[in-house]
């Protein structure tokens, strides 16, 4: 048996910041990752030529956290900033059509009709009701179902893999909802006084993808990080702390244990150590994504910008895909284009049953149609994701207060992971530092 000072499971983005900031803070940190490589669902593959992301593409400047993490990794200088402007477009009538970044390009812009514009303009000033707990009821009271179903679908679509009718408002557009809460009216709440804020706004990608990041931490920890050494269950000590098992025979002993896998993970974890864990673990909803990257000589498919969100009703398999060349040229050789698909979700629970070929092609076909033109396609890669984006839905805050009800009670354990705060890179990391400060404050008492 091995005596850790920390133990962390999982070596996403959120163990990885939380074992970071352990090891910045002079502790001892195991960490514990079941795959034979570390990232989770964020990491990169140079493949022919090209710079793939398995999984995350981009992050926004809004929390500390990364922003801290990137500097103490010495990366800043790596991050690029992506044009905030740069056009996002949204399908419609078999038209791609650029979503209005301003208020003159929402007037003016072919994607509404005249009465759907005018509903949109009423409901900056319209109360809500405080039954509305959905993002499609938050919308539909106040811009009507023409904006909701022509704009916001798609973008809970490309964000979430879902429908808005399941998302909670609360968890899935929580700065919105903090600031009119279920009933307030979006025009005070966008002109009152909002607290002093450090965020940078805009949204940013690493030169060398999320993987340059994870390499790094990786580098870092160097043998302390345990690669292909899945957790296979955690049993509490009873002078106090914990026993992790691996599926190798490995154990480590351990007073401060954070668990930062995801819902898969912590499904199969901590009933082990939490019987009753297993109710609220089990509510917590995550649907399967693939993500299909292409790559051909130009001209693109994608029209320049950051890539086009295909709602549902017009026929597509794809919810959206990024044109990651438009975004960061180098990603692809010279003269040629990449994009990358993403396909599955809370409506095609299926998709990973699809083989890479038939993933290809379905993603092949549905670009050429959004290019009017075959396409000539010279790379096609599948990344995959089981446990692809924890679902914000209605049931999911009750589901976190009781798991964390569950877990209070216990000095040593905590958690970290996409599914506790936000479905993002930044809320990932921030997860990590939060479970690391909490070791750290432990560890001082
Ligand atoms: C296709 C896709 C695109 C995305 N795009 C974006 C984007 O552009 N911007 C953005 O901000 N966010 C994006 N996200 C979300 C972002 O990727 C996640 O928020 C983040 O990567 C989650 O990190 P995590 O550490 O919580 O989980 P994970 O990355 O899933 O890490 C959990 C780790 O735990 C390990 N593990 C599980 N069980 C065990 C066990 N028993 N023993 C040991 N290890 C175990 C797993 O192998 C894994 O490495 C995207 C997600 C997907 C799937």
């Amino acid at each position: 048996m091995k005596k850790c000072e920390t133990v962390v499971i999982g070596a996403g983005l959120a163990g990885l910041a939380a074992a970071e900031s352990l090891d910045s803070a002079g502790v001892d940190v195991t960490v514990l990752e079941a795959a034979p490589f570390p990232g989770g669902r964020a990491w990169s593959e140079p493949y022919q030529g090209y710079l793939l992301e398995a999984g995350p593409h981009t992050f926004r400047g809004q929390s500390d956290a990364l922003w801290g993490l990137i500097d103490r990794l010495g990366l800043s200088d790596e991050v690029e900033t992506m044009d905030g402007r740069a056009g996002r477009y949204v399908m419609r009538d078999s038209r791609l059509f650029r979503v209005p970044s301003g208020p003159v390009e929402f007037l003016l812009s072919g994607l509404f009709s005249a009465q759907g514009k005018w509903a949109a303009l009423r409901g900056l000033f319209k109360a809500g009701d405080p039954t509305d707990r959905s993002v499609a009821q938050w919308m539909d009271r106040r811009f009507g179902t023409e904006i909701r179903r022509t704009l916001v679908d798609p973008v809970v679509g490309g964000i979430f893999a879902s429908d808005s009718t399941h998302l909670d408002m609360s968890r899935a557009f929580p700065k919105v909802w903090h600031r009119t809460g279920a009933s307030g009216r979006l025009i005070p709440a966008i002109f009152g006084k909002s607290a002093p804020s450090t965020e940078r706004s805009g949204v940013y990608a690493l030169r060398g993808g999320f993987g340059q990041l994870v390499s790094a931490v990786a580098e870092r920890l160097g043998t302390r990080m345990r690669l292909a050494e899945a957790v296979e269950k955690i049993q509490a000590i009873p002078e106090g702390g914990f026993r992790v098992v691996s599926k190798t025979g490995g154990i480590f002993a351990t007073a401060q244990l954070v668990v930062a896998t995801e819902v898969g993970g912590l499904k199969q974890l901590l009933p082990s150590l939490l019987p009753d864990s297993a109710e609220p673990v089990g509510r917590l909803q995550c649907v399967p994504v693939a993500t299909v990257s292409l790559g051909g000589p130009s001209p693109s498919p994608l029209p320049e910008g950051f890539g086009a969100l295909l709602p549902r009703d017009q026929g597509f398999r794809m919810l959206g895909a990024i044109h990651v060349s438009s975004l960061v040229p180098e990603r692809a050789p010279a003269g040629h284009w990449l994009a990358t698909a993403y396909l599955g979700g809370l409506h095609d629970p299926d998709i990973l049953e699809l083989t890479d070929a038939q993933l290809l092609e379905t993603t092949t076909r549905e670009l050429s149609r959004i290019a009017g033109s075959t396409l000539e396609i010279s790379m096609g890669r599948v990344h995959r994701h089981q446990w692809g984006i924890p679902q914000p839905n209605l049931d999911s805050l009750d589901a976190l207060e009781a798991l964390n009800d569950l877990v209070r009670p216990y000095p040593g354990l905590n958690l970290a992971g996409s599914y506790l705060g936000g479905v993002s890179v930044e809320m990932a990391v921030r997860s990590g530092v939060e479970a690391a400060d909490k070791v750290l404050q432990d560890l001082s008492a």
